[in-house]
């Protein structure tokens, strides 16, 4: 799970949720050496469920749909012949979300930073290696919705949305701020999702089959080292536990 592919800010709050380039070539020069198969979401679920998925099998995420995902993450993507699923939030501009979760102390870092167009979310879907997956139409919380229609509204007008903008099915979806409860999980399989991530850390096993609406994720911090990287990598988490 990554966010941003880009150079830290000194001193702000989120550089974790920047990888800097340099960091995320040698990840994925890494990932490569050591014969990890690259999927998308859609890639990675049918060939999970066939019971066809290498043993090496990552798929690259990244959530909320930034500028530098299209500018420093898809070249250094297309060196290594990777591929990646981003879930992009309909409303992204002038959208404050880290709010949504901590009220205090937030000083519209993250709404400062450059989101994906339209036009280029579409150049995503051109250059081949990028899956468009969903993060609702607000960044909302879903844990704190109690409203039954907009939770669908949420979840169907987000996938209708980026369909057509995308031209592809949308079928892979992120719970925003990994807040989800069950009502959330049975929304995204009426809403037509096929696979959601949280931000449960770990690693999903090949067998038997996981829930796919529930599946856990690799976080990736801006200040892992390469070594952290590879003990995620290899736990799921932080740490050799
Ligand atoms: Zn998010």
């Amino acid at each position: 799970m990554y966010h941003m592919v880009r150079e830290h800010i000194p001193s702000a709050k989120f550089n974790k949720l920047r990888v800097t380039p340099r960091a995320f070539e040698q990840q994925l020069h890494w990932l490569s050496t050591q014969g990890f198969h690259f999927f998308t979401m859609q890639e990675l679920r049918a060939l999970w469920k066939a019971g066809q998925l290498p043993a090496k099998s990552v798929a690259i995420t990244f959530d909320d749909g930034y500028e530098d995902n299209l500018i420093n993450a898809l070249p250094l993507l297309q060196k290594y012949q990777a591929k990646a699923t981003i879930y992009v939030v309909v409303d992204r501009h002038d959208n404050d979300w880290a709010t949504y979760k901590k009220a205090h102390h937030n000083n519209g870092e993250l709404m400062r930073e450059p989101k994906l167009s339209d036009l280029q979310v579409q150049a995503l879907v051109d250059s081949g290696c990028i899956e468009i997956g969903s993060h609702t139409m607000t960044h909302v919380n879903l844990g704190k919705l109690n409203d039954e229609k907009l939770r669908l509204k949420e979840l169907t007008e987000s996938r209708t949305q980026l369909q057509q903008l995308t031209g592809q099915p949308v079928e892979s979806f992120a719970y925003p701020f990994g807040i989800y409860g069950q009502a959330d999980v049975e929304a995204a399989r009426a809403a037509g999702y096929q696979d959601a991530v949280t931000v449960a850390e770990g690693i999903d096993p090949a067998h038997p089959l996981p829930d796919f609406l529930q599946l856990k994720r690799i976080k990736i911090s801006g200040k892992d080292t390469l070594l952290a990287f590879r003990i995620r990598l290899r736990t799921g988490k932080r740490g050799w536990k």
